[in-house]
């Protein structure tokens, strides 16, 4: 029996007002709040979405708002639900304010293995204002959104907490009040370009979901790509080359380079699956890539003990179907692109393609800001 539920504070996560309320309702242990909130009591609570609960708890959640303001604007939903297309975007809100299927896997959350540990994040000045204005600190949404480690507001880094996001740890319900401490050291960052990402995502992550809207990111980035420097009738690569170095440019003063770091390994020959041991059982190899399955020009990349490193350039003759040799570099390799980059400019200059993968915050993000688009994609 659930005897009271506090109200949500302003960008409060749903976790955090279960975690309220559970410090505040005098239960002896943790599994008979359990028992009172959630459908299944040995459930870890979810800490960026809403896991299924109990009528009477969901009831209380939602009465001042209602159903989809609390998705909306209590849990991470927004920083993923807006670059899905709109029939997912439609399918996945609904079933969330039915308590049904998997958010992650609706919203396409990723974590791949390489990342750090996520913890539940906070900003020292958001909590010492909360505690001014609320008398307790709470968990903030704004502070978890993936790819900016600043808060806006403050111009100040955020602090990783002790609470891990997704943990084989037992289940429990922690407040921001428990576990920031009272004073916290401040960082301030001096970075702009990083306290102008920072401020661009927020901007994006509240501006509204528009749960109807047809068109995807793809279609919009697109469609503000027409008529600039990077989009012209012809000689459609050097543009996107175009459109990386301006991106590179652009972010050259990030720290840590987040969103123009290299992530693809340098060397082709590291493509070939097992290659430490293959290739050096081998006296040389070829490796012909082609920017697309259906390309007709191809590189053949040659590495060897007798020569030189080279890469020749090739094209395919539809009539014979032999391939021919265009052009050979001796000089140094031009640098590999970006992977992010290349999507980028993939689903900004291809945005007719019918099988667009998900486009992700993570890269829509610098994309836009750097082209100078609004923060609000599907419109
Ligand atoms: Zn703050």
């Amino acid at each position: 029996m659930i005897g009271f539920m506090p109200e949500f504070y302003p960008d409060e996560l749903v976790y955090s007002l279960l975690a309220r309320y559970y410090q505040r309702s005098g239960y002896l242990a943790y599994i008979h709040a359990a028992r009172d909130l959630y459908a299944v009591p040995s459930i870890r609570p979810d800490m960026y979405f809403i896991n299924p609960m109990r009528d009477e708890a969901w009831e209380l959640i939602t009465r001042e708002t209602g159903t989809d303001a609390v998705i909306l604007e209590h849990t991470m939903v927004p920083a993923y639900a807006r670059f899905l297309p709109v029939e997912a975007r439609q399918e996945t809100l609904q079933q969330m304010s039915r308590m049904e299927g998997r958010p992650y896997m609706m919203l396409k959350v990723t974590h791949r293995r390489q990342d750090r540990t996520r913890y539940l994040r906070y900003c020292p000045e958001c909590a010492e204002r909360d505690r001014e204005l609320y008398g307790e600190a709470y968990w903030h949404r704004s502070a978890q959104i993936q790819g900016i480690d600043v808060c806006p507001e403050h111009g100040c880094y955020l602090c990783d907490s002790e609470l891990v996001v997704s943990a084989n740890t037992p289940p429990m319900l922690v407040t921001a009040e428990e576990l920031i401490p009272q004073a916290s050291g401040v960082v301030k960052c001096e970075n702009e370009m990083q306290n102008r990402l920072a401020e661009y995502v927020l901007e994006l992550f509240n501006s509204e979901l528009e749960v109807d809207n047809p068109v995807t990111v793809g279609e919009f980035l697109h469609s503000r790509l027409h008529g600039t420097k990077y989009v012209s009738l012809r000689g459609e690569q050097r543009n996107i080359t175009l459109l990386q170095r301006d991106f590179a440019n652009f972010y050259e003063t990030l720290p840590g380079n987040t969103f123009t770091r290299k992530q693809q390994s340098e060397d082709r020959f590291d493509t070939i699956s097992g290659t430490n041991g293959l290739l050096g059982a081998a006296d040389g190899a070829f490796l012909l890539t082609k920017a697309k399955r259906t390309a007709n020009d191809a590189m053949l990349d040659i590495a060897g003990r007798d020569q030189q490193d080279q890469r020749l350039h090739l094209v395919r003759n539809t009539k014979t179907l032999l391939w021919e040799m265009e052009s050979a570099e001796t000089e140094l390799w031009e640098e590999e692109p970006d992977p992010l980059l290349e999507e980028v400019a993939r689903v900004a200059l291809h945005s007719e393609q019918k099988k667009q993968k998900p486009i992700r915050l993570n890269w829509f993000l610098p994309a836009a800001h750097c082209l100078g688009i609004g923060p609000a994609p599907a419109q």
